[in-house]
Formats: C-alpha cells, sequence, structure tokens
C-alpha cells in the first residue's frame, strides 16, 4: 500500500455537482486540496474546490494536464466516458478503480455480476427489440419495470408495463437504447447501505438507512431504517461482499429492496451517495471524508451513529421554504449553491436530528 497523501496534496474530482461540493469541503477539513474537471459552466464544486477545469470529457489534451496537476483522481458520477479514463489511468492512480465503473455503468453488467457473486436481484432480462422483450415477458409476467441499460438516473430511462399492451411504447421510449427488463419487486421497504473500503481490505459501512421516492426521485433517507437485527447484518456483509469482489477503494452507495423473501440488490453507485448524506449529522465522521480518506490512503475513520436523522432533499421549489428551515431547530442546512431553481432539481438537502 502507497503512503497517506500528505498535507497539501491534491485530489483530482471529475465531475462539479454537489457530490463533488461536498468531497471538497471533506478534503479541505483533512488539509487536502481539490482540483475540479466539469464539463459544465459554474458547477457547484467549483465554488470551495482549489481549483477547476472547464473541459469536455473529449478534451484528451485537458484531462491530461488536470492528472498532471493532481496526485490521485476519483470521481463524483459513474458515467465517465472509457476513452476519460484511459487517458486518466496512464497519468494517476484512479480510486474507485475501473472495474468499479465498468460494473456500474450498465445495468445488465450489474445484475450479472451481482447475481454471480450469488446475490439476488429482481428477475432480470436483456432486451434488444420486441422479440425479446415478449419472450422475457412471458418469463418475467407484469408488472415489470424496462430500463435503458446505461445513462438511466432518478428514474430517468425506465418505463413501467402494467401488461403486454404496456409493451410496445415502454420500447418506444427506450428510443433505441440496449435495455433490460426487471421483474417488479413487492418490497416493504427500501434500504441503502453507505460502505467504504480502503487499500488494504478494510470495510466500514455506515449504519443502513430507509429511502423513500417520490417520481423516481429520492425524497428522505430516515436511521435506523426498520431492518431486524439480522437484515442489518445481512445488509452490511453482502455490501462487503461487493467492495472485495471489486477490490473497491473509496465509498459505495448500495440500494436494497427489503422483501419477505430476504434483501434484493437494486442497484450500486460506485460514490458517495444521496443516501448517505444523514452522515454530516450523524456520525463523527461522514461518507465524505471516508471517502477522501479511502482515495487518500488514509484510515477509515469511524463512521458509527451516534444520533438519529431523517434527511430530507430540497428540490426544486422546496427552496423557497427555506426561511422556516432556517428557524427549526436540530436541523443543519445544506445548500448546493445552484443557481437555477428547475423543477426536479436537487437544491439542497436538510438532515434533522430526530429526538427520542
Ligand atoms: P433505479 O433508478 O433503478 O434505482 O429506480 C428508481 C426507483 O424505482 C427505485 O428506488 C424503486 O423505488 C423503483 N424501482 C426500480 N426498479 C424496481 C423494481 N424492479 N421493482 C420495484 N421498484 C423498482
Amino acid at each position: 500500500m502507497s503512503d497517506q497523501l500528505p498535507q497539501g496534496a491534491t485530489i483530482g474530482i471529475l465531475g462539479g455537482g454537489q457530490l463533488g461540493r461536498m468531497l471538497s469541503v471533506a478534503a479541505s477539513r483533512l488539509g487536502l486540496r481539490t482540483h475540479v474537471f466539469e464539463p459544465g459552466a459554474n458547477p457547484p464544486a467549483g465554488h470551495v474546490a482549489d481549483a477547476v477545469t472547464t473541459a469536455s470529457y473529449e478534451d484528451h489534451d485537458a484531462l491530461a494536464e488536470f492528472a498532471a496537476s493532481v496526485d490521485v483522481i476519483t470521481y463524483e458520477f459513474e458515467n465517465i466516458p472509457t476513452a476519460a479514463l484511459d487517458v486518466l489511468q496512464e497519468l494517476r492512480p484512479i480510486r474507485p478503480g475501473r472495474e468499479a465503473l465498468r460494473v456500474s455503468q450498465d445495468r445488465l453488467t450489474e445484475k450479472t455480476f451481482l447475481t454471480d457473486l450469488g446475490l439476488r436481484t429482481a428477475p432480470f432480462a436483456d432486451i434488444t427489440d420486441a422479440d425479446s422483450l415478449a419472450a422475457a415477458l412471458e418469463v418475467i409476467g407484469t408488472p415489470a419495470i424496462l430500463k435503458t441499460r446505461r445513462f438511466g438516473y432518478d428514474g430517468k430511462g425506465q418505463a413501467r408495463i402494467l401488461g403486454p399492451e404496456d409493451a410496445a411504447k415502454a420500447l418506444e421510449d427506450m428510443r433505441g437504447a440496449p435495455a433490460i427488463l426487471e421483474g417488479f419487486v413487492e418490497f416493504s421497504c427500501e434500504v441503502s447501505v453507505i460502505a467504504a473500503r480502503s487499500a488494504d481490505g478494510s470495510v466500514a459501512c455506515f449504519d443502513p438507512g430507509e429511502n423513500i421516492h417520490r417520481e423516481g426521485i429520492l425524497r428522505t433517507t430516515t436511521v435506523p431504517a426498520r431492518l431486524s437485527g439480522k437484515q442489518r447484518t445481512d445488509a452490511v456483509l453482502l455490501a462487503a461482499q461487493i467492495l472485495n469482489a471489486l477490490n473497491y477503494v473509496g465509498v459505495m452507495g448500495v440500494e436494497l429492496f427489503v422483501t419477505p423473501q430476504g434483501l434484493l440488490v437494486n442497484e450500486m453507485a460506485p460514490r458517495v451517495h444521496n443516501s448517505g448524506h444523514w452522515t454530516q449529522n450523524g456520525c463523527t465522521i461522514d461518507q465524505f471524508e471516508q471517502h477522501i480518506r479511502a482515495v487518500a490512503n488514509w484510515p477509515l475513520g469511524d463512521g458509527s451513529r451516534y444520533a438519529d436523522v431523517q434527511m430530507e432533499n430540497l428540490i426544486g421549489d422546496d427552496l423557497d421554504r427555506l426561511p422556516e428551515l432556517a428557524r427549526e431547530a436540530d436541523t443543519a442546512i445544506h445548500l448546493y449553491g445552484k443557481g437555477a431553481v428547475k423543477a426536479g432539481r436537487k437544491m439542497g438537502h436538510v438532515n434533522r436530528i430526530i429526538r427520542g
């Protein structure tokens, strides 16, 4: 294992959204610098990073210059073009590594990886055309969800199929993109495990949080989740199994469906995760610091939870409630500095401490 990154060293972050912003703040608390690479103008992370490169992922000169200016590279989103990674990895270590990106960029690869590990997912099938969809619906049945294999987020690129008559329209919604069909899971609740692994193979998991989504977007995460002791153990063990299998370095979010038959993995995100924001006010070491520690080769911190917390996302017009939120007791406000309020856009979140 190489040495711990020293004070003043620089972490390169691909992506300048709110996750990159909160990673930058955590890095700076540890005396580390950050350099953000982001194609869009005025990124939220740019307000707090030490340096920002505004360039496209196709601009290989800009990528090389960025890499040369940093000690290690990490990222806040998983859809980084492969050619950009090829340029970067020649110059600096990328943590988490390529395998985690390869697996999580494609829902079919991801589900196959998970089931090969012996973990359970919703039933799924590769869909290439109307015939394969009809055949898959015969096996999986309805209701089902058709999802694009790549580039889906916040419920985008998904179409529900309640009966065979919905199939043609759902396929049309994919606009020719490769897709998978998933059987609809009747879950009692959704939880996620935010797990960290360091280069020496140590793993630390935060307490699982319970997630509520609306219109495909996460609204709240509450800790503790309503899980039995056994379910909680199963959740953290399976997350650790995923991290080990990928030889992973950094923080990952693993979303799970809780069913009477056990835990099913919905998806994994090779990065800090919205459902881990509660850790900022519920733990001594939050997910952002934990990720920075892992990629900087520091020992993982103690992520044990000292409070019950509910995280609520502030989406679009929710920001109008700021004056009231600012008067609430036991409520920590985290805003992302985004200029334009748009419907469905994550503008910030609050963490409310729940007193018993
Ligand atoms: P995803 O983008 O795959 O995380 O989907 C967003 C949300 O849609 C999930 O958090 C679930 O609430 C719901 N969802 C996705 N896939 C399924 C499924 N196979 N069965 C039931 N609900 C699902």
